[in-house]
């Protein structure tokens, strides 16, 4: 399939095992990869159940719902050279069933995602590109890089810290930092109604233990 073109390839989609566990979020082209091979399946969740579709019945749902003008506003769609189909949200691996990954990734993006790009000191919200990191607790005070010591700050706050604690620089967080339960990218997308029925995976007790 090679896909025309269409702004619904930015869209994500959740990958479960072969036993309904969440496993991880892929693009779309991966996404629709795995299911042209018939490596995965779709999972559509409508009215609280769930139905198991390969590519073929789902292009065929997908037809289905464009004659009867029964797509969602948070629907996106693929269209290729002489069909579209709906972009699923949720795949299932067919031979896959290992556990995921628990934990999350200690990196830039994560933190500024956890920390909502707010400055951790004076509270504005700022561009990536204008934020950077902070330990806490300065490195060379024996200030270690983990959740719990780094943060993400704006020039103008991390300048006026300079190499000091908060304390010693007489200023505040605004939150304890800490380790995230799930990736806060995950926690951003569930704020979108594109991707409500993920939560139905994500908020099973699994996902809730506490991340080591
Ligand atoms: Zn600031």
């Amino acid at each position: 399939m090679s896909i025309v073109d269409s702004s619904a390839l930015n869209a994500s989609v959740l990958v479960l095992n072969r036993h309904y566990m969440a496993v991880h979020v892929v693009n779309v082209r991966r996404a629709f990869g795995l299911l042209i091979n018939c490596l995965a399946e779709v999972i559509h969740i409508e009215d609280g159940s769930y139905t198991n579709y390969d590519f073929q019945s789902w292009r065929e749902i997908s037809e289905l719902k464009k004659n009867f003008k029964e797509q969602s506003p948070h629907d996106d769609w693929i269209r290729s050279v002489n069909f579209e189909v709906c972009v699923p949200r949720v795949l299932r691996l067919l031979y896959y069933d290992r556990l995921p990954k628990q934990k999350v990734r200690l990196n830039r993006r994560n933190i500024f995602a956890r920390d909502a790009n707010l400055c951790q000191y004076c509270g504005k919200r700022f561009a990536t590109s204008e934020l950077s990191l902070d330990h806490v607790v300065p490195t060379c005070r024996g200030g270690e890089t983990t959740w719990e010591n780094l943060v993400c700050a704006c020039v103008r706050c991390n300048v006026r810290k300079g190499g000091r604690t908060p304390q010693e620089a007489g200023m505040k967080l605004i939150k304890k930092p800490i380790r995230p339960k799930r990736s806060p990218m995950l926690t951003i997308k569930l704020g979108n109604p594109k991707y409500a029925s993920w939560k139905s995976f994500l908020d099973q007790a699994y996902w809730s233990v506490d991340l080591k």
